[in-house]
């Protein structure tokens, strides 16, 4: 059973390593942005009004991103667990999650904080691809495709998403840091964190992932 909260900043693979520990632990993915992602490329109501601050790198009113996760966590799937992968980004948000977890008699396993430099950061934002169907995330530099701009996993092209062009990406960094980082000092008082140094080999990055993984899942 692990109910997890990936923590790090844009571009420091929290999807990426999600996609890996779902596989293992078999528990849901709860990813806002993608979630968020899906809304606009629906073209909801609430997509409309999420794209209006997601095109420019800024976060999306707190109560927006609330229910939704209220709303996903209690889905049969999530049972047994779940990944929070881009939630909480806020002090708001994080007090949000612990009372909703409260109110369904259940506790954080842990917060993983993902460490890597701000160079790799950039270079992780300016790389990346993703898959236009299947939301797969490749990087030009360090995870290249088999075939350039087609997606290994299910032959789609990829692009670069919007909010990765260079002056969206700072804005995002600079937001990360102002609201979000301070959900640092809040779970390391709760002593849920749990920080894995990220930097380095890919593969070597994601053991220490897992065995950080290991320390904090319940049987
Ligand atoms: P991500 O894929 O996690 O980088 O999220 C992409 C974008 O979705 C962010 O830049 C925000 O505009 C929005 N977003 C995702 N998660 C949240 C959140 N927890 N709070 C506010 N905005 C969010």
């Amino acid at each position: 059973m692990i109910r997890i909260i990936l923590f790090g900043a844009p571009g420091a693979g929290k999807g990426t390593y999600s996609a890996e520990l779902i596989k293992k632990y078999k528990v849901p993915q709860v990813s806002t942005g993608d979630m968020l992602r899906a809304e606009v490329k629906e073209g909801t109501e609430l997509g409309k009004e999420a794209h209006e601050f997601m095109k420019h790198g800024q976060l999306v009113p707190d109560q927006m991103v609330i229910e939704m996760v209220h709303k996903r966590i209690q889905e049969p799937d999530a049972v047994n667990g779940f990944i929070l992968d881009g939630f909480p980004r806020t002090v708001t948000q994080a007090n949000s999650l612990d009372l909703m977890l409260h109110q369904m008699n259940i506790e954080l396993s842990g917060v993983i904080k993902i460490e890597i430099s701000q160079e790799t950061i950039l270079s992780r934002l300016t790389g990346r691809r993703v898959c236009t169907n299947c939301g797969a995330t490749f990087n030009i530099a360090t995870m290249k495709p088999k075939q350039e701009g087609i997606c290994d996993k299910c032959g789609h092209n990829l692009i670069q998403r919007p909010d990765d062009q260079p002056t969206t990406i700072l804005n995002r960094l600079a937001i990360y840091q102002k609201d979000t980082e301070p959900l640092i000092e809040f779970y390391k008082n709760k002593n849920l964190l749990r920080p894995v140094q990220c930097e380095g080999p890919y593969n070597e990055a994601l053991a220490r992932v897992f065995a950080a993984l290991e320390k904090m899942a319940k049987v």
